[in-house]
């Protein structure tokens, strides 16, 4: 067959049609003016056109007697939710009926909120940094195992999304392929893919593969001139990459190439930096800057003045500081006290700078879930957060900062059915939130009794066996 070419007049119709006008993009990764109100796209950031039920769960679940903390600020009230697929349907009055053949689960004296969400994760970093890391462990297989075993972590505190911000190869793809099939239980992933960074930058101090470009295996790739930065935008964007993420050290014109790749591909970016290379970024108009580092009264302002989000991530500088400080890195020559970052957090807030909510643990630091993620908005409320603001803080804000507040961050019918079950008042006490009863992510239930089930068994007949 061969394809249909556009003659000059055909183009000329269709200009006078309208139809070859390029619908703009409002902001990176908002694609709805592409598309007919019907088309269905897939549940992360690259929304591709899918055909209608691709992968959507026969989830008929009812929630009776729901304590509901919907997330959208209005208050706490009781009422029954209805589950289909993976969305939500309902919400309505309590003492409702269930529907015919659904799974009814009482929730009577616990709260039901939206799925909580973590910004800043590496689900394959290696079991331990130091040099000569073994190199069985930095191979994509090895990353892809830990990664597999580390989602139990976070489904199991609660956590129905993770904002991966990178991780070895093609691992964290095929991760996030496997949980949104429900093979594997887990969150929901959005992966950014290889770090890339300037030769030398923060990260490449800890691995001993390669991490020239083109090498497949490592969670960071270097990256030398602009040229090269637009390189390792796509090559992510070609694995499949939800965002894009950066570190300093880079100069203005690799990271303005990097970010305009970035947003003409439809991909957010977040930047891991310090100092100068906070102010580069924020001048490139990156979406978001990852952690509490030094930066300029100036460059807060401009955050603030171009909406570009911080994701603080102070639980793990507590966990660097309560070990002596951030020694011998080359990459990251400063000291950062506790005091100093929680000033830079209150500043950001007070200029209206919008805070997100991420643990960024690395190692096995996953074993510390569900407290390191406590502990993080615990940090929210030494900001001056309430406790129903910091769990506000990590689900609403959070979706918005990922760019999927359309489907997620609150419990409203229409949504994706991504909530959890809370055995007390998380929205009065945030310790209440160890106390995950039950996780439901895009309708499939991963956590019961606090403890990551198995999928349910797929019996199918072979087709081959010969009747007795
Ligand atoms: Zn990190």
């Amino acid at each position: 067959m061969k394809f249909m070419m556009w003659t000059a007049s055909m183009l000329a119709a269709a200009i006078a049609s309208g139809a070859a006008a390029d619908p703009p993009l409002a902001k990176p990764n908002d694609r709805s003016g592409l598309y007919d109100a019907k088309t269905q796209t897939t549940n992360d950031l690259r929304r591709l056109p899918v055909a209608p039920g691709t992968n959507v769960p026969k989830t008929n679940i009812f929630i009776t007697n729901a304590r509901l903390f919907d997330g959208t600020g209005v208050p706490v009230r009781a009422v029954d939710l209805l589950i289909q697929g993976d969305k939500l349907v309902r919400v309505g009055e309590p003492g409702g009926e269930p529907p015919e053949g659904a799974e009814v689960i009482d929730a009577r004296g616990r709260t039901v909120m939206p799925g909580l969400i973590d910004l800043h994760t590496h689900l394959t970093y290696v079991h331990a940094f130091g040099l000569p890391a073994p190199l069985s462990e930095e191979s994509q297989a090895g990353a892809a195992i830990r990664g597999a075993e580390r989602l139990r972590y976070y489904a199991e505190s609660g956590i129905t999304s993770v904002r991966d911000v990178a991780s070895h190869g093609m691992a964290p793809f095929l991760l996030k392929e496997e949980v949104a099939s429900g093979a594997i239980p887990g969150p929901r992933i959005f992966a950014a893919g290889q770090l890339i960074v300037g030769e030398g930058g923060h990260g490449t101090e800890y691995y001993a593969l390669s991490t020239a470009p083109g090498y497949a295996e490592a969670a960071v790739r270097e990256a030398s001139g602009p040229d090269e930065w637009r390189a390792a935008v796509r090559a992510n964007f070609k694995s499949g990459a939800d965002l894009i993420k950066l570190a300093s050290h880079f100069n203005q014109e690799e990271v303005d190439a990097a970010v305009d790749e970035a947003h003409r591909l439809g991909l957010r970016v977040t930047v891991d930096s310090e100092t100068i290379y906070t102010r580069m970024a924020v001048d490139a108009g990156v979406d978001s800057i990852e952690h509490p580092l030094p930066r300029s009264a100036e460059t807060v302002t401009l955050m603030a003045k171009k909406g570009i989000a911080s994701v603080p991530t102070f639980v793990p500088y507590q966990y660097i500081n309560s070990g002596g400080g951030y020694n011998g890195s080359t990459s990251r020559r400063f000291t950062i006290s506790d005091e100093r970052m929680f000033a830079l957090g209150a500043e950001m807030k007070a200029a209206g700078v919008k805070l997100g909510v991420g643990t960024d643990v690395t190692l096995d630091g996953h074993h510390y879930l569900p407290e390191v993620y406590v502990q993080e908005l615990r940090n929210f409320r030494r900001l001056g957060y309430s406790a129903s603001q910091a769990l506000v803080a990590a689900t609403l804000t959070n979706a918005e900062i990922l760019g999927m507040d359309d489907r997620l961050g609150t419990l409203q019918p229409g949504k994706l059915a991504d909530l959890i079950i809370v055995d007390g008042k998380p929205d009065q006490d945030i310790e209440d939130l160890k106390k995950v009863d039950l996780v439901i992510v895009g309708g499939r239930i991963i956590v019961r009794d606090g403890r990551a089930i198995l999928p349910p068994r797929i019996e199918e007949k072979a087709p081959f066996t010969s009747a007795k």
